[in-house]
């Protein structure tokens, strides 16, 4: 049954520009058209492009300059206030919400360009609102990684050893200085009465939870993100190829690209300009191959193409989105264990997911993989598919 409420999806990137929780807000929004008479996708983009859409939803976008965007995103003190006091973003939000009233509000990443006070608004204006957490940005504004949980000792997340006996509030941090782990904790303070009073909060994987939970974070339920079939037209793979997607920092770049090298494979870079900078600093220029910014539909294409697809974060991830999307494309992905939902990928290749720090013999790994006839098929992972998520979701709309 159609319902005749308003909902309102948030996401502070568009999905054309930044794939990855902006594309999964969007893939959900698309589907709640449904469920909801009225679907309404905010969101924010630059001057220069035009994203539009037919797909039965009302779009709002923030425009903002290029110029502008790039200043606040190199300056970690500009962003920390921006996450708060972006006032112009603010006072479009007010605006939004009291020309569209919307009934529901359903918030994926917000912060970068939508400052956090939105939820303040959302409060005051009564309305339902509930949230994702697409990353792990409300305990600290950067990457996690599990030195900054040592010694806390939660058995299933940190490969490290911990004396079982620490709270959350002797947590390391150990690369922040003292005043940036005071204000973190300050700031986590703030964050935690603010999301815990909304109507929802949602985690997207069991490792996320617990790690929020940890922190006094009240995560609602998890519900995990669907996977939509293949359909991007590609049949083969280009032989001897691993494909590096996304940040520079955090996400293994550097080991990648010791694979690539040590087995003589030619390494792909989808992402910003910065990738290929790095790289070309170390490679020559036929061991690499630079894609860019890539769309949605430009990336799993991609990814069909590749033999392998690296997935060797040295930071958590919240939910790999990349390696199943690379067994959904038929390539395999090589994974450490800071990822979330990395023994999904340890059941169909032990040797797939290796120590962050071993740089893998990818020759050997193919082989592997072959002589024991793996059959990467992406129906024996029971990964749900974006209605069967988005079905998870409604009980708590309704
Ligand atoms: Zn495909």
């Amino acid at each position: 049954m159609v319902s005749n409420l308003k909902i309102a999806v948030v996401n502070d990137l568009s999905p054309e520009t930044n794939p990855g929780a902006a594309s999964i807000a969007y893939s959900f929004a698309k589907n709640l058209t449904r469920h909801f008479e009225y679907v309404e996708f905010w969101t924010t983009g630059s001057t220069e492009s035009g994203f539009k859409t037919n797909d039965g939803i009302e779009m709002k976008i923030q425009k903002f300059s290029d110029k502008k965007i790039r200043r606040q995103d190199n300056s970690l003190k500009f962003r920390l206030i921006a996450e708060f006091w972006n006032i112009k973003n603010l006072f479009w939000f007010i605006l939004q919400v009291t020309k569209s009233r919307p009934n529901i509000v359903w918030v994926h990443q917000i912060g970068f360009r939508f400052p956090k006070t939105i939820l303040v608004v959302c409060k005051i204006m009564k309305l339902k609102t509930f949230i994702t957490l697409h990353d792990y940005n409300l305990i600290v504004p950067r990457k996690l990684f599990p030195m900054d949980l040592y010694p806390l000792k939660i058995a299933s997340v940190n490969p490290l050893q911990g004396d079982g006996n620490k709270t959350p509030k002797s947590v390391a941090f150990s690369s922040d200085s003292f005043s940036q782990r005071k204000y973190f904790a300050f700031r986590r303070s703030v964050l935690c009465f603010l999301y815990n009073s909304l109507t929802g909060t949602f985690a997207i994987s069991e490792q996320q939870k617990e790690i929020y939970s940890d922190f006094g974070f009240r995560i609602t339920s998890t519900i995990a993100n669907g996977f939509d079939e293949c359909n991007c037209g590609e049949t083969s793979k280009i032989e001897r190829t691993i494909l590096f997607a996304g940040r520079e920092n955090g996400k293994g770049l550097s080991l990648a690209l010791e694979a690539a090298k040590k087995n003589s494979w030619v390494l792909h870079l989808a992402g910003d300009s910065r990738l290929k900078d790095i790289v070309s600093e170390k490679m020559n220029p036929t061991e690499y191959e630079f894609h860019g910014k890539l769309s949605q539909e430009e990336l799993f294409s991609l990814i069909h193409k590749m033999e392998f697809v690296a997935v060797l974060s040295q930071c958590y991830d919240v939910y790999p989105s990349i390696a199943i999307e690379a067994l959904v494309h038929g390539s395999l992905p090589l994974i450490t264990r800071s990822c979330g939902n990395w023994p999904l990928i340890s059941n169909i290749s032990s040797n797939l997911v290796i120590p962050a720090a071993q740089v893998p013999d990818l020759e050997w790994l193919r082989a592997d993989v072959r002589e024991k006839d793996t059959n990467v098929k992406v129906s024996a992972l029971e990964i749900s598919d974006v209605q069967e998520s988005l079905r998870n979701y409604l009980y708590f709309f309704r």
